[in-house]
């Protein structure tokens, strides 16, 4: 099997030093493999996604010394292939409209201010609009949500497992995601926003399989997502890619790097006189 990972950047902010560090890893763990290392753009959040900033993500790789294989991918491109993958789970009946806003779901939630369980993607949904008809087509326009219970149902418990080679804590090996913890801690994820027509998760289950990617590096952050696409995976018939979860770089207060410190950011480091080296070095490879 040839080893092939991806750097997937979305282009919203400035590359930091997290990036540079799940960027290099995956690069070098290709290169030492005699793998593939792809480019992909995530930007379908078109209202944040800016060419300013993919433009940046060119010239931080090229001037880190890393150079990809093939063509970039751009998910702008890909909207046919994410509906493709919606109708399958459409039909299988995994999916239903909602029309919740954020107020709504707040105020369905039992005491807000202390009984919210924060999922993946903020709190965890109460399953208001479960019971809307799931019959007759696809809806076009509207917030998709898989039906956490019904998925498990299907997929049973083989697929709650991520394999990994580096888990969030260091450890390698298998870990099981207790379907408890996916229907508790995750529940019924949103996965065709209104204005993108998918989401991130979607996207990302889609393209890693169209891509033949076999390992994903990403930051211990994702590791709770990463759980949610085995789930897509599995209900896809999509291979499971080998997942490495990095462990964080934090600023020197031991802050989490958001791509908003605009400080770290590469560019930053670079305009200061800082070699590809140092990069290396202050992320600790
Ligand atoms: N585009 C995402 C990011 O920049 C995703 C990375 C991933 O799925 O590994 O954080």
């Amino acid at each position: 099997m040839i080893f092939v990972t991806r750097f997937a950047p979305s282009p919203t902010g400035p590359l930091h030093l997290g990036h540079a560090f799940s960027a290099i890893t995956a690069h070098d763990m290709a290169r030492a493999a005699g793998g593939r290392f792809l480019l992909r753009i995530e930007d379908i959040d078109r209202a944040r996604a800016r060419p300013e900033w993919e433009a940046a993500i060119f010239e931080d790789l090229a001037w880190l010394g890393l150079s990809w294989d093939g063509p970039v991918m751009r998910q702008s491109t890909r909207l046919p292939a994410y509906r493709a993958a919606l109708a399958h789970l459409w039909d299988l009946g995994l999916l239903y409209p909602c029309t919740c806003t954020r107020r709504d779901i707040l105020s369905a939630l039992d005491a807000p201010q202390e009984g919210v369980t924060l999922g993946p993607d903020g709190p965890v949904y109460p399953g208001t609009c479960r019971t809307v008809a799931r019959d007759g087509p696809m809806p076009g326009d509207a917030v998709l949500r898989l039906d956490m219970a019904r998925a498990l149902r299907r997929i049973g418990d083989a697929v709650t497992f991520i394999e990994t080679g580096v888990g969030p804590d260091g450890q390698s090996g298998r870990i099981t995601v207790p379907q408890a913890d996916l229907l508790a801690g995750v529940g019924d994820v949103v996965l065709a926003r209104r204005d993108m027509g998918t989401s991130y998760h979607l996207a990302v289950v889609t393209d890693d399989a169209a891509q033949g990617v076999t390992h994903v590096v990403r930051g211990q952050d994702l590791f709770e997502a990463t759980a949610i696409h085995r789930v897509l995976q599995a209900l896809l018939d999509a291979p499971a890619p080998t997942y490495c979860h990095h462990r964080l770089i934090r600023d020197a207060a031991g802050k989490r790097l958001a791509k908003r410190d605009d400080a770290r950011a590469i560019r930053t480091y670079r305009a200061e006189g800082a070699t590809p080296a140092d990069i290396r070095r202050m992320v600790g490879l």
